[in-house]
């Protein structure tokens, strides 16, 4: 079943964006039919259950961590962490690049962006993130690769409100591309969509979706 449900989600999704299995609250037995399948890619959105599936697990798999990360546990995770979506401080980013020096590598985060109308605690607003851009670019940080943005669309039905805000991301996107990475290949990710408006957000030009209870079931 996990098999066929990636098989299906990868042909919607096609070549333009990448999916990233979210495998949180889910047991080793199910990843490991989802990698014997040839998923490489899993998301997780706590450090320690994290840290435990890498441990258990095949070294090819890229993890990304896809939850809000506590300064304090980035350490735990810096040695082997492909990504980190969902960054929203400078003072974070500042751990990261600490923790990336200590192990000698270049640690790729997207920044998260808050879009959705209801009220949520995470996420930058555009202000915000020219702000920390603008801190990035006084005292740029080494061992952070800012690989692009994150978003969570509304919970909601209505699929016009939700494409809105999968294009407003999108529109951010192109505008700090063009004005702070312009020659940067690397500030390529726009991380949008799950298992409820993924093809939404594939139209507005994801290249990366984060499912999980469509490929593994409710949690
Ligand atoms: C859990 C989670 C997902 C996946 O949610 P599904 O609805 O199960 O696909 C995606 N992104 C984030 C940040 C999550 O926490």
């Amino acid at each position: 079943m996990i098999t066929a449900n990636i098989h299906k989600i990868n042909q919607e999704i096609g070549v333009h964006a990448r999916l990233i299995a979210v495998s949180k609250t889910k047991p080793l037995e199910m990843l490991q039919e989802a990698y014997q399948g040839g998923q490489r890619i899993f998301g997780e959105n706590k450090v320690q259950e994290l840290v435990q599936k890498y441990e258990a697990l095949p070294k090819d798999i890229e993890w990304h961590l896809i939850g809000h990360l506590q300064s304090n546990k980035v350490k735990y995770i810096a040695p082997f962490v492909a990504m980190i979506h969902g960054v929203d401080s400078y003072k974070l980013l500042e751990n990261i690049n600490k923790e990336g020096a200590k192990n000698q590598r270049v640690i790729p985060c997207l920044l998260q962006i808050f879009i959705a109308q209801e009220e949520t605690k995470f996420g930058l607003n555009p202000d915000e993130l020219y702000s920390l851009l603008e801190q990035l670019n006084q005292t740029p940080l080494p061992y952070v690769q800012i690989g692009g943005l994150m978003g969570m669309a509304s919970n909601v039905a209505d699929a016009t409100q939700v494409s809105n805000e999968f294009k407003g991301l999108k529109n951010l996107f192109d505008k700090v591309k063009s004005q702070y990475f312009d020659h940067q290949a690397s500030f390529k990710e726009i991380s949008m969509g799950m298992s409820g408006d993924y093809p939404l957000a594939i139209k507005e030009g994801a290249t990366l979706v984060r499912v999980g209870s469509l490929i593994f079931g409710e949690r």
